[in-house]
């Protein structure tokens, strides 16, 4: 049966936490990573509704993108939403685990689902390369690869686009003479041992390095593990934040705002005028974009999509972009499917519930778009 640590590992290949900003917090809040997995709830908020519905369906985990914890707790009284939350799932035993600001920058990320969500064509990050990549190099005996593969891949290394675990292995002889005081994984003291070496090399984006190393370490047969990191010229295009993409025909304003609004449920948008009448390439952001407001016009991106957009924005870019703010959470729902999607997949799922909360607009006196996508 499926793991907690499992369903984490799995999302860890794809948006591994050390990706996360320094502020952030995210990986397993709270639980044990040993449970057994019947069913998986993903959603955006862990709310008291979020935990009800894991209780209904037996759910030991729920996957959440906002961490429910962001700012450290000074108690556990139930006076605010993270404490309560806390307090239920550690009651009821189910493990929470956030997927923040990771799963923005990963390939296919938050952001990349808005962008397919809303039919865009050449998806690709709008602020790419933030994330530089490293090459792992290690030397192992050949029965020891895949061990050190499995678990370098769970660290982060191997991650190219779609695809997890690749590596590239090549045999060949490493020499090495043990000193009076080590512990050889084979060989004699003070005598030249030549030994046949599988060399594995995987990609890492650098801030799993610790990560790859320390996991690495714990499998690896050496006394001390031999291997080499090397800097690469190129960044992971695949990793960043925000993405662009085209229209497959362009679009007047007003229709491609139309297209927002019945695309992502939203009953109202707030639309600037912008310099264009016609809409092709188009930036996008899940959750607040207001930072990345320049790097669109600078990509020149006809529109910008995204949350969180304040009164000065429109002030300040209304005659040089569109901007279209189409609400926090509705600009970040379409994750949720990929993660359900990603997990679906997996054969140690089978059989297993993935259910998506959609969470709740009950906060407002008015809602501006509705549950579901
Ligand atoms: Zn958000």
């Amino acid at each position: 049966m499926a793991k907690v640590r499992d369903v984490i590992e799995t999302i860890e290949k794809w948006a591994p936490s050390p990706l996360a900003e320094s502020w952030d917090n995210v990986g397993l809040i709270t639980g044990d990573p040993e449970s057994n997995v019947k069913s998986i709830i993903v959603a955006l908020d862990v709310t008291e509704e979020t935990i009800a519905i894991a209780l209904k369906n037996k759910a030991s985990i729920i996957v959440s993108h906002h961490p429910p914890i962001l700012k450290p707790l000074k108690n556990l009284t139930g006076n605010d939403l993270s404490s309560r939350v806390i307090q239920m799932a550690v009651k009821e035993n189910i493990s929470l685990y956030a997927s923040h600001t990771n799963l923005d920058q990963a390939p296919h990320g938050v952001s990349h689902a808005l962008a397919e969500k809303l039919k865009l064509t050449d998806i690709t990050p709008l602020s790419p390369g933030n994330c530089e990549l490293l090459k792992f190099i290690t030397f192992s005996p050949p029965e020891h690869t895949d061990k050190i593969r499995e678990a370098a891949g769970h660290a982060g290394a191997g991650v190219i686009g779609k695809y997890s675990l690749c590596s590239f292995t090549s045999r060949g002889t490493g020499t090495y003479i043990p000193s009076g005081d080590a512990s050889p994984y084979e060989g004699e003291t003070d005598k030249l041992s030549k030994v046949t070496e599988d060399r594995l090399e995987m990609i890492v984006p650098a801030p799993c390095i610790s990560k790859v190393l320390e996991e690495t370490r714990k499998v690896h047969p050496y006394e001390e593990m031999a291997y080499d990191i090397i800097p690469l010229f190129t960044k992971e295009p695949t990793f960043g934040y925000g993405a662009i993409g085209n229209l497959q025909e362009p679009m007047e304003l007003s229709h491609f705002a139309e297209h927002v609004s019945r695309t992502l449920n939203v009953k109202t948008l707030n639309v600037s005028k912008g310099g264009k009448k016609h809409i092709k390439l188009v930036a996008v952001m899940g959750g607040n974009g207001r930072d990345y407001i320049s790097r669109s016009i600078s990509a020149g991106a006809d529109a910008f999509v995204t949350g969180d957009l304040c009164h000065h924005d429109f002030m300040e870019h209304y005659s040089s972009t569109v901007l279209i703010d189409a609400s926090h959470r509705a600009t970040e729902l379409p994750v949720l499917h990929k993660i359900k999607e990603l997990l679906h997949y997996l054969p140690s799922m089978k059989g297993i519930k993935i259910i998506i909360d959609w969470g709740t607009t009950a906060h407002f006196l008015y809602e501006s778009y509705t549950e579901n996508i």
